[in-house]
């Protein structure tokens, strides 16, 4: 059962594909597919509700999450890249995202 302070908002292109970005471990090459790196996403092994939570819920559970992830790095230079408003990316909230972006203007 989803957790209720978690919304059901998932985005529905938010999924990790392995057909066609790879199955953990065997990742495509980075110029193949801007999205290789998810097939080592933390995240892919866990409720994706937690990283898309309502307003005002909490984030700490994504973002312990986050911070044992291989592929942080990549997720959030493509969250940066790519403009994304919603959700923990990189271990980042939008807002934080907001904030460095900001920065390094
Ligand atoms: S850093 Fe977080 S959001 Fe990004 S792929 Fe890893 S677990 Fe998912």
């Amino acid at each position: 059962m989803a957790n209720p302070e978690y919304r059901s908002g998932v985005p529905d292109d938010w999924f990790i594909d392995p057909v066609r970005i790879g199955v953990p471990g065997v990742r495509q090459a980075d110029e193949e597919n801007p999205l290789a790196w998810q097939s080592d996403a933390l995240c892919a092994q866990t409720d994706p509700e937690a990283f898309f939570p309502e307003k005002g819920g909490s984030t700490r559970d994504a973002k312990k999450i986050c911070t044992g992830c291989e592929v942080r790095s990549q997720c959030l230079e493509y969250a940066l890249a790519n403009d994304e408003r919603f959700g923990i990316w990189g271990g980042l909230s939008e807002r934080e995202r907001r904030k460095l972006r900001k920065r390094a203007v």
